[in-house]
């Protein structure tokens, strides 16, 4: 078995190393024999999403977002249809508020892809934080950092998970991220993946899925650090209630 990973303007979006991302989706592959391969696409290259299993949108400044978002027109019709057909997307901080309809800054409106009906809007004051999540995908809390100004709103969408320390989606209703099929946006940074295996495996077997038309279960790999440090992790922002 094979995936192909779509890294999306890593030089743009790329912030709080996002490719340590990429590096963990590749070794949990590889770690299981499965074959790994990653596709960066700078801004102006051709993108055959045919070809992706999974794509990544990472994280980046609102200047950065500015720039990107006049290609997005280009690809979103492609993207929008690889999406729909269940291709699977990671995307992050900037790249979540990118999925979405319009990020508003008071430096004008960055227009999103419009993938998921979502919209994002700055307001005074950037979250920032350690964050921890209870999803119901997962058994283990999802940690991470969060870092943005802007507040998503994501109507009636399926929330990635509700927030047990930290802002979320917009530092009011209590809840982070978003999940519409097979795309997952999240402002978690972290890097998300190395923290949180389980969120990376659900990625892998969902393009597994996709690409073989099976049901896929991974082999368990060994994540008795990232358990501890998550339950570390837990306790000292959840239980303790300490910053
Ligand atoms: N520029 C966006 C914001 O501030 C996203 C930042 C990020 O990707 N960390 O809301």
């Amino acid at each position: 078995m094979k995936i192909t990973i779509g890294h999306l303007y890593p030089d743009l979006l790329n912030l709080y190393g996002d490719r340590g991302n990429i590096q963990c989706l590749m070794k949990r592959c590889q770690w299981r024999g499965i074959e790994a391969e990653t596709i960066p696409f700078e801004l102006g290259d051709q993108i055959d999403f045919s070809r992706l299993d999974i794509v990544l949108l990472g994280g980046g400044s609102d200047r950065e977002q500015m720039l990107v978002c006049e290609k997005l027109k280009e690809i979103q019709a492609d993207f929008k249809a690889y999406v729909e057909k269940g291709g699977v997307v990671i995307a992050i901080c900037g790249g979540y508020q990118l999925l979405g309809k319009y990020y508003k800054t008071d430096q004008g409106t960055i227009t999103g892809l419009d993938l998921v009906d979502l919209y994002t809007e700055q307001e005074d004051g950037r979250l920032i934080s350690n964050i921890v999540l209870k999803s119901d995908l997962f058994d283990m809390p999802v940690v991470g950092f969060e870092n943005h100004g802007g507040r998503t709103f994501i109507g009636e969408n399926k929330p990635l998970g509700k927030v047990l320390y930290g802002s979320g989606n917009d530092g009011k209703t209590g809840y982070e991220g978003v999940v519409y099929k097979n795309v997952i946006g999240t402002y978690l940074h972290g890097p998300l993946l190395p923290k949180n295996p389980q969120l990376a495996d659900w990625l892998i077997a969902r393009a597994l899925e996709q690409k073989y038309h099976k049901p896929v279960e991974l082999s368990l790999l060994d994540d008795s650090q990232e358990a501890e440090a998550n339950a570390y992790v837990y306790h000292r922002f959840v239980k303790s209630g300490q910053a």
